[in-house]
């Protein structure tokens, strides 16, 4: 062990918790084994997941080696809760993205509904005011729209093949909609249980636990749903998520657009357009 002088806490290191402590915290063998008085009486198991934990707490920051990330990765199956969990935040800051991928591929939307009242530009730079539902069932591959601000009858299609899949497909891999709450900072609603499933089942109760804690009364949004999307994913969770923001952001707008096409395409032909609308002579 080489000793630096520099920048180094007082005291004797721990193997085990990692803390510097005073000598006279540990016992003549505890100075040669680097296990100080406390960690001393633990069980070798209680040891080995402490000092386990320890070397989490005090993972390096910046690239990681090889042998660094093999065990980090390792530690992600933990069979020990604490490490496992402790092993996922580090992961998630290591590699912010692998979680969203991992999750993205095991998400298959069965049923969605998207619901919106707000105004949307159209093409020709006009807001106009929406006020629309629709729904896409992946299994009868029935897609619907109502519009609250014509008849308020629903419309509805079946898609060819397909793209009933593609759709839903898409809103998950290119919308990452399940990401939609973290990603636009919403409000979490009440009845809504992020999708995390497989991945972490122990992450589930602690995340729910947050969520009521975190949503005080004050917390509660004022004012008017702008849009709402319900998911049931084939593995049977369902996800709610909700904007009282006054616009519509890029995703949720995209999305909006890629449904509205089906029933009201858009014409890119002015002449044809002008042609149909045009007054008969
Ligand atoms: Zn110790």
């Amino acid at each position: 062990m080489s000793k630096k002088k520099s920048g180094r806490p007082h005291g004797h290191y721990c193997k085990i918790c990692g803390e510097y402590k005073a000598n006279e915290k540990f016992s003549g063998r505890g100075h040669a084994t680097h296990i100080c008085k406390a960690c001393s009486r633990l069980s070798a198991a209680e040891k080995a997941e402490t000092q386990t934990i320890t070397r989490l707490t005090n993972f390096p920051m910046g690239r990681l080696s090889a042998n660094d990330k093999a065990w980090l990765e390792n530690r992600l199956h933990d069979h020990r809760p604490e490490v496992a969990e402790l092993a996922r935040e580090v992961y998630n800051i290591h590699f912010p993205y692998a979680e969203r991928n991992t999750r993205k591929k095991q998400l298959i939307i069965n049923t969605l509904a998207f619901e919106i009242h707000t105004e949307v530009f159209d093409v020709y730079g006009d807001e106009l005011p929406v006020n629309r539902r629709f729904t896409a069932n992946r299994i009868s591959r029935i897609l619907t729209m109502t519009d609250f601000d014509g008849d308020g009858v629903e419309q509805s299609m079946t898609l060819d093949g397909k793209k009933m899949s593609t759709l839903l497909r898409w809103a998950v891999h290119s919308l990452e909609i399940f990401m939609w709450p973290e990603d636009y900072d919403l409000i979490p609603s009440r009845n809504s249980i992020p999708p995390y499933f497989d991945l972490l089942p122990e992450y589930w109760p602690d995340e729910d636990e947050e969520a009521d804690e975190d949503f005080l009364d004050e917390d509660v949004p004022e004012g008017e749903i702008c849009w709402r999307v319900q998911i049931e994913y084939a593995n049977h969770t369902t996800q709610e998520i909700v904007s009282y923001q006054d616009y519509l952001m890029d995703r949720p707008e995209e999305l909006y657009l890629a449904l509205l096409e089906y029933f009201e395409p858009e014409t890119d032909d002015f002449d044809e357009e002008y042609a149909e609308n045009a007054p008969l002579e």
